[in-house]
């Protein structure tokens, strides 16, 4: 079991079991996002690293009422999940997802599961290393491995946490 919190430590999230994998995405939606944080989230190549868990394998144990939704936009289809007591981002979700994506920003300084793969490098603000395999979107192998998890999940979606409070004007 890991538990991750927020930065002054009032919310803090369990995750059982191994993560389904660990990624550094460059869509532009994760950088203006991270320009809303006061908690710092991306690398110095401008990436965000995420942890991507299993619902029924991740759950808020602590200060589930400092948490709110934030939207990039009324209409989008994901969420983050921000804890509102430091402002720190703890994770992403689309609407109907298995998983959420934990930021890796989570963890204590290099303890984070170490990314596999970078995500959406066709929207990379600048030229990116070639350390590890660059997705231009999101790579098959990412894909089926998402797909892998919700089979054996059966299927569900079960919540995280029941989130109430959102950010959105
Ligand atoms: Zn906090
Ligand atoms: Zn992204």
């Amino acid at each position: 079991m890991t538990t991750v919190t927020c930065s002054c430590g009032a919310a803090a999230l369990d995750l059982d079991g191994p993560p389904i994998l660990a990624a550094e995405c460059h869509c532009t939606s994760c950088r203006a996002a991270a320009e809303r944080f006061a908690a710092p989230v991306t690398e110095p190549n401008s990436g965000t690293r995420f942890v991507l868990q299993r619902k029924d394998k991740a759950k808020v144990v602590k200060g589930e009422a400092h948490l709110a939704s934030f939207r990039l936009s009324d209409d989008a289809s994901t969420q983050r999940i921000v804890a509102t007591c430091c402002n720190a981002p703890m994770w992403l979700e689309f609407k109907g997802g298995h998983w959420i994506s934990v930021y890796a920003a989570r963890w204590p300084q290099g303890e984070a599961p170490r990314p596999e793969l970078r995500t959406m490098t066709k929207d990379a603000s600048g030229t990116l290393s070639d350390d590890l395999p660059n997705a231009k979107t999101q790579s098959a192998g990412f894909m089926g491995r998402l797909f892998w998890a919700w089979v054996q999940m059966g299927f569900r979606n079960p919540p995280v946490a029941d989130v109430r409070r959102t950010l959105n004007d």
